[in-house]
């Protein structure tokens, strides 16, 4: 089968590779929507998480099962489904102590595309199938369903982790996909004000859609100062940082207030650490909690974050700005995230 590759740190590339054996927890897909993540830009061309070599890209997709393993109970053939970025092995201690995401060690319940190939071939694997796809509702398109397994997912666990209070200010550093999903996360946790910082007009739009009150650019001068004038020198209850460079920890630490909650879901690429300002977090002592998480993966949490879109709580349709068809297109949408041009929220694949 053919397969779109990380050759190498800096290069993609196209394989032939076997068609995976299905063993006896798995389920065969044939990929029908897949979408390139900011991710894979960090991975491939930054070598965040070190060499990789030859590894299938792709880790957000809606599949359709076209074998299943001996002990697979819920699904079966032609069974379409949303396969999660995230497919830990259920059974370790990890997932007993609450963090799936970590099962079997730090960020290794991020398998596709990470420590095992990834979904952008013509068929992918899906690892304990029961625990790790969810049935795709007819009447959710392919395109908005494909930016649950991630985009969703990621952005309401920024909006989980700052543990949002009905009336607070909330602040979002990076309004791509991801930060977008924040917006529409904190706004359905009950954020009164609703600041967002980027600069492209498509990301601000959709941001004032999905429910920002004050858009900050931060090509117009420090974000700490635009904030810290917006709210009159308090700060924020809680800010989520979905984009930016290191540099954005500290201003993040710098405008909440004491107290609040910093929320990280930004994947920090370069770099050997992270500023946390000395003055900004109080000498030590403001107690201004920072959390940082790997989105939750996993049928339930796919099943819940479907729920959303089905009742119409959220349209992640909005984010998708490009649509392409077929396979050898995968290539093409990945480079489209590596040069974010102007007109770019989330590009999308199908394999119809
Ligand atoms: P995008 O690159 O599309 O968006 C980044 C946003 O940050 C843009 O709005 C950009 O503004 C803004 N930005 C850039 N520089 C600055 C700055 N100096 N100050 C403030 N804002 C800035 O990324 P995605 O939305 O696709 O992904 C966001 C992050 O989330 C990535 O690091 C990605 O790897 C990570 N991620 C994390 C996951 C997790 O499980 N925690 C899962 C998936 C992704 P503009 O372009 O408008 O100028
Ligand atoms: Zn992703």
């Amino acid at each position: 089968m053919k397969a779109f590759v990380m050759v190498r740190i800096g290069e993609v590339g196209w394989m032939e590779k076997e068609k995976p054996a299905v063993g006896p927890y798995d389920a065969l897909c044939r990929p029908l929507a897949l979408a390139p993540c900011t991710s894979d830009i960090h991975t491939v061309f930054e070598g965040a998480i070190g060499e990789r070599h030859n590894m299938t890209l792709g880790h957000e997709a809606v599949g359709e099962v076209v074998e299943v393993g001996s002990q697979v109970k819920d699904f079966k053939v032609g069974d379409r489904v949303v396969v999660p970025a995230i497919t830990p092995n259920w059974n370790t201690t990890e997932v007993q102590g609450g963090y799936h995401q970590h099962s079997g060690g730090m960020l290794a319940g991020w398998q596709y595309s990470n420590i095992k190939d990834g979904s952008m071939a013509e068929f992918f694997l899906v690892n304990e199938a029961d625990m790790n796809m969810a049935l795709l509702p007819d009447d959710i398109p392919l395109e908005t369903a494909v930016m649950i397994p991630d985009m969703v997912t990621t952005g309401f666990h920024g909006a989980e982790n700052g543990n949002i209070q009905l009336g607070d200010t909330v602040a979002v550093l990076g309004i791509g996909p991801v930060g977008l999903m924040a917006v529409a996360g904190a706004k359905l946790r009950g954020a009164g004000r609703l600041i967002v910082v980027g600069s492209r007009p498509v990301c601000v739009e959709a941001a004032k859609a999905y429910g920002a009150t004050d858009v900050v650019n931060y090509r117009n001068g420090d974000i700490v100062e635009q904030i810290l004038k917006l709210t009159d020198g308090a700060g924020v209850d809680v800010t989520i940082i979905a984009g930016g460079n290191a540099d954005i920890l500290a201003s993040a630490v710098n405008m909440t207030k004491p107290g609040g909650t910093i929320s990280n879901i930004n994947y920090f690429g370069e770099g050997e650490f992270l500023p946390v300002p000395r003055a900004g977090w109080g000498f030590g002592m403001a107690h201004k909690k920072i959390n940082g998480g790997l989105t939750p993966g996993g049928r339930v949490r796919m099943e819940k974050m479907i729920e959303l879109v089905k009742y119409k709580r959220i349209d992640p349709g909005k984010l998708v700005t490009h649509v392409f068809h077929g396979l050898e297109n995968v290539e093409k949408a990945l480079l489209l995230m590596k040069d974010k041009p102007k007109d770019l929220i989330k590009p999308v694949v199908l394999l119809d």
